[in-house]
């Protein structure tokens, strides 16, 4: 089967997210999860949008993936969201995995779990999460405190994940995790219905409500050895020769941009205040702070890969600190523009502002954390950009 082009992935994202927009305000209300989205991204074959055709999957790419989020992110950021998790375990294993250098035995395990991980989305609709938080990383690759303890067939996994998306929706809950006495990170799917897996936690944030992040709780859980999705030193050779794959929740922030500005073109013209010269002035400076979000995003996009150059990475960076703090910026001129009656509820720019906030808080590349690589570079020697 041949990939569906970009265009045609986008403008399919585009009515589906038309559809999701529709019921975003219950969701968000409820911070109830949108399994109706998610079944409509199922009918759509989109669960395997980022699955290699050769296993039956739509074959997106990183950077079609990057403008497919944004679409869905455009209409339904939390829906977006949450799809990334999703996605991000395709790519992890399919396009990523592919670019990394493997021995023999490694590239026929990489084989033999991308065969079981995609069979189970393509046909049996499986919904993957990727829950890595634990609340006190000190980087991408370093201090997790979940533990995987070898045992025969597979291993016992221990740990807590915070902020845990899909947490209820998800077939598999996608953790790293640390063998006593290693320092590469596991890459292992714990299914839902392993014993010793719970689900627990309020869920009651500012914004991405529909995202359902409640914690992840593992005790001494099985988790057989075939479910080790990428070999064991596939995910820090990821974060440290793939560190675009980090991106990837940004897509979806550079879509609610793009949701902002329309709509406050809605709101100024139905009420009237569409002529007026300060909202004008602001308008175009919205306008402004987009397209230098988009476009910077789709430079960084188009040259993702593995072993970018370090002002490759610098500008990932960059272009991460500006779309996460581009979101909340233009919402909350929209709301100021848009005046008094924007900021109730169910207006769609109050449920945006709230969700723009989010965003820059999400690590490993959260904006602090890139701030403070930029603020090092050129400046101090690093030997390497920091995973
Ligand atoms: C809606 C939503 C959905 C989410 N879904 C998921 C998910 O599915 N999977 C998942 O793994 N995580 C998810 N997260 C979690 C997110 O990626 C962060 O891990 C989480 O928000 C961290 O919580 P914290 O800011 O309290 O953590 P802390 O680590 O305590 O960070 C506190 C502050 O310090 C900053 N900080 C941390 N480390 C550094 C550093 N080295 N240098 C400079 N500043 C630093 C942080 O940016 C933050 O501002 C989600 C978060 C949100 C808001």
């Amino acid at each position: 089967m041949t990939a569906p082009s970009r265009d045609e992935l986008v403008g399919r994202a585009h009515e589906l997210g038309r559809v999701f927009a529709t019921r975003a305000e219950r969701h968000d209300r409820e911070a109830s999860f949108p399994y109706d989205d998610f079944a409509d991204l199922r009918d759509a074959g989109f669960l395997g949008v980022c699955v290699p055709t050769e296993y039956g999957g739509l074959g997106a790419d990183f950077a079609t993936y990057a403008r497919v989020s944004e679409a869905l992110g455009h209409h339904a950021p939390a829906t977006a969201l949450a799809f990334n998790m999703h996605c991000v375990t395709m790519m992890l294993t399919g396009q990523i995995g592919g670019s990394l250098d493997w021995d023999d035995a490694a590239r026929a395990m990489l084989d033999d779990r991308r065969r079981r991980l995609y069979t189970g989305v393509i046909e049996r609709c499986e919904v993957h999460a990727q829950p890595f938080s634990e609340g006190i990383l000190t980087g991408a690759t370093v201090g997790y405190a979940t533990v995987a303890q070898p045992v025969e067939g597979g291993y016992r996994v221990t740990g807590k994940k915070i902020f845990a998306s899909l947490s209820e929706a998800a077939t598999w809950h996608n953790v790293v995790a640390v063998v006593p006495g290693e320092q590469r990170v596991r890459f292992l799917g714990v299914h839902r219905e392993a014993e010793g897996l719970r689900i627990e936690g309020e869920w009651d944030p500012v914004g991405m409500r529909a995202t359902l992040s409640r914690d992840l709780v593992l005790s001494d859980v099985f988790v057989p050895a075939e479910q080790e999705w990428l070999p064991p030193d596939g995910f820090n050779q990821a974060a440290h020769r793939w560190p675009h794959f980090y991106l990837t929740l940004s897509f979806t922030y550079l879509g609610l941009i793009g949701g902002v500005l329309d709509a406050t073109a809605a709101y100024l013209r139905s009420s009237g205040r569409h002529t007026n010269p300060v909202k004008q002035q602001a308008w175009a400076e919205m306008q402004i702070a987009h397209e230098r979000a988009q476009a910077l995003m789709y430079r960084v996009v188009d040259e993702a890969g593995v072993d970018p150059t370090p002002v490759q990475v610098r500008r990932a960076w960059t272009a991460m600190v500006t779309v996460m703090e581009t979101a909340p910026q233009v919402a909350s001129t929209a709301l100021r523009i848009c005046g008094g009656r924007s900021l109730l509820k169910p207006q769609v720019l109050e449920r945006m502002y709230r969700d723009a906030r989010c965003g820059s808080t999400m690590l490993p590349w959260a904006v602090d954390v890139c701030l403070e690589r930029l603020g090092r570079y050129g400046l101090v020697d690093d030997e390497a950009p920091p995973a």
